[in-house]
Parts: structure tokens; sequence; C-alpha cells
């Protein structure tokens, strides 16, 4: 439903983005949280991450406050299109 379906990076364009699926550990006040079989897409030309709604959703469950900060940051630039 909800589901990005990049193929092209928002960043810079680039057509060679694609989705990834590893455990995530992003830490988030000197706390590190793992997110298993965390879904994003990553841009291997600038190095930009896209994190789709089921992937703030993961976040979110695993820590709210975590989940909140990176909505605020993120999804704004990040947003679809
Ligand atoms: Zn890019």
């Amino acid at each position: 439903m909800d589901k990005l379906n990049l193929t092209t990076c928002p960043s810079c364009g680039s057509k060679k983005i694609k989705r990834l699926r590893r455990n995530a550990t992003p830490r988030f006040e000197g706390h590190e949280y793992t997110l298993p079989n965390f879904e994003y897409y990553e841009c291997p030309d600038c190095g930009e991450k896209v994190y789709d709604r089921e992937a703030m959703r993961q976040i979110e469950a695993h820590s709210p406050g975590f989940g909140r900060l990176w909505s605020k940051r993120k999804l704004g630039r990040t947003a679809l299109r």
C-alpha cells in the first residue's frame, strides 16, 4: 500500500538506488537499537538513504522517541513525491 518504489535517487537522480534488507543498528541518545530485517533504499552514488513508511513503523515500534526524531528529520526530506 504505502510501499515506496523508488527507481531514482531523490537526492542525486541516480538510477542505481536499490532496496536493501539487513539488520540495522541505529544509535540514538547513546542507545543502540537493533532493527531486524530493516528495509530501506540506499544510493551507491551519493549515499542517500531513504526510509519508507514501513521502515518508519519498524523504527517507532522499537523506539518511540527515536521514531519521532527520525520522522521529523527524515520524512520531510525523503517524502514521497
Ligand atoms: Zn543519490
